[in-house]
């Protein structure tokens, strides 16, 4: 029998980019929902989940998040994505295509987000390019605000999709340290790439198994998490 893979990869910074749509977004979803007017120039979104960055909002606007609001938010935040998502200039990487369908085409990989994304939006991003049906799963950043926990219930998720006692390989790709942690947090190699804010030195630092300075080599990757070059 061979042994599972599992991928997980980050979205913003390691896939796309979406130009301050998240951004724009952001600061509209809580200006409906909660009627702060913030353009929230201070948060830093790289590595971030969205459910922090609405607490650290909160904070500053000197508000309370209750359950229903935080809902009603993340109910919000997708739909006004869904129109600025389309107002910038989203960029997809070099090579992140070819990966991503060459990954999606192997029967031993399975292909899983671990993002600081809520779900929907998550989807939108990647429904940018068409690349969302190649996620069979993943876990998502409303769901919790760190993303060390995200990266553990993706992990579960994982599991329960392979038959029992199955001990699949895991590899992690983003571009943030926060992606390396996660990635340790699950016994996950953490493969870093510098297309985001942080250079090769910081993602080494962070810990990083192999920082890659784009995913444009697809061969090479294919080769590191061990796949075949006939897959
Ligand atoms: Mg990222």
């Amino acid at each position: 029998m061979t042994t599972p893979i599992g991928v997980f990869f980050d979205i913003d910074g390691t896939l796309l980019h979406v130009d301050g749509a998240g951004r724009r977004a952001f600061s509209r979803a809580i200006e409906t929902v909660f009627g702060w007017q913030d353009t929230i120039e201070y948060i830093q979104f790289a590595g971030a989940t969205d459910l922090d960055v609405l607490h650290r909002i909160a904070k500053v606007q000197g508000g309370t998040l209750t359950e229903s609001g935080i809902r009603k938010f993340f109910d919000q935040l997708p739909a006004e994505l869904a129109n600025t998502a389309h107002e910038g200039d989203a960029t997809l990487f070099s090579g992140v295509r070819e990966l991503i369908e060459r990954l999606a085409a192997h029967p031993d990989a399975h292909l899983g987000l671990i993002t600081g994304n809520e779900e929907r939006c998550a989807r939108i991003k990647l429904s940018l390019f068409g690349l969302d049906p190649h996620f069979a799963f993943g876990a998502y950043g409303h769901e919790h605000g760190d993303r060390i926990e995200i990266a553990r219930l993706a992990d579960q998720r994982l599991l329960e999709l392979l038959p029992p006692d199955t001990r699949p390989r895991r590899y992690l790709l983003g571009d943030t340290p926060s992606d390396i942690a996660a990635a340790r947090a699950i016994d996950a190699t953490a493969i870093g790439v510098a297309t985001g804010v942080f250079g090769r030195q910081a993602l080494l630092e962070a810990g990083a198994d192999l920082v890659l300075d784009t995913l444009a080599n697809t061969g090479e990757i294919l080769a590191f998490l061990g796949f075949s070059h006939s897959a």
